[in-house]
């Protein structure tokens, strides 16, 4: 069964996002730990979070992400901007310890002027603060398109953050199909040779989730504009062969297109359709 579901609102808390996934026939979601620009995070209430451990349960769902604030930037020129994502990242992964979630998705950084490679090593060594060997989360750095000065644009950054990070077993990868083709990986004409390549330096077996998003932008933009399945650049075709890739096709895939609700249970029965068991 593909394993398929969109970024949902948490303003209705925890088992109400279960709930709408199952009305979307969705069996994954992801959402915001908190609001997306940061700021405090909400008290989880524990029959709250029970109540979604039990629909996730029944219902069979594939692994949930939670997805940092875009606030977060471990890599900033600025020392009070690392440390306040010190702070929010740590509280991020206690507070999943209470959830049925066990993957943290970040943006790994903009290095703000400082050089790539000064951002990989000041990302790695805030992981290696923020991680704890005891817990059970995941925290999985994302791919990113290439915009302003972002850390972990290529598989060759991704990787070495994860080679300077201590807790390696607690590192996983999110690869957002959007970000990936601006970053200049032809998904559409050559989607082998780019897992091929993913899995020669970071290697699959660290592949935790795919963002599937088509893009507003032409390949290698270096843009962030997310589009609508088939409505972009990427296309349908190609991100059907991207759901259905045996070396992908068992990983939980989230939409994170331009939609309301309703836009979303399209675009997931659509997949469905083109989805092959
Ligand atoms: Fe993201
Ligand atoms: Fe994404
Ligand atoms: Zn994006």
């Amino acid at each position: 069964m593909l394993n398929i579901g969109c970024h949902l609102s948490l303003s209705k808390g925890y088992a109400a996002m279960g709930d709408t996934a199952v009305n979307i026939a969705a069996n994954t979601f992801q959402f915001f730990t908190r609001n997306p620009r940061g700021g405090s995070a909400r008290e989880i209430d524990p029959q709250d979070a029970a109540a979604l451990a039990k629909l996730t349960n029944e219902k069979h769902f594939a692994p949930l992400l939670a997805h940092a604030p875009y606030t977060l930037n471990l890599c900033s020129a600025d020392t009070n901007t690392r440390m306040f994502g010190f702070t929010l990242m740590a509280d991020d992964l206690c507070r999943l310890e209470q959830l049925p979630c066990k993957l943290y998705n970040i943006h790994p950084g903009s290095h703000t002027g400082q050089g790539v490679e000064a951002g990989i090593s000041q990302i790695a060594e805030a992981l290696n603060k923020i991680i704890r060997p005891d817990q059970t989360v995941m925290v999985l750095l994302e791919t990113m398109s290439g915009k302003g000065s972002e850390v972990g644009v290529t598989f060759e950054e991704i990787k070495a953050i994860i080679d300077e990070v201590e807790w390696q077993e607690k590192m996983g990868v999110c690869l957002d199909t959007c970000h990936v083709y601006s970053a200049g990986y032809d998904i559409v004409n050559d989607l082998d040779g780019v897992l091929t390549k993913f899995d020669k330096i970071v290697g699959l077996k660290r592949l935790k989730a795919i963002h599937l998003n088509d893009s507003m932008t032409p390949f290698d933009s270096r843009k962030d504009r997310h589009a609508l399945l088939g409505k972009g650049s990427i296309g349908l075709e190609a991100l059907a062969r991207v759901v259905n890739h045996p070396g992908l096709k068992h990983l939980p895939f989230l939409l994170e297109t331009p939609n309301e609700l309703d836009g979303y249970a399209k675009e997931i029965g659509t997949l469905r359709a083109l989805y092959k068991e």
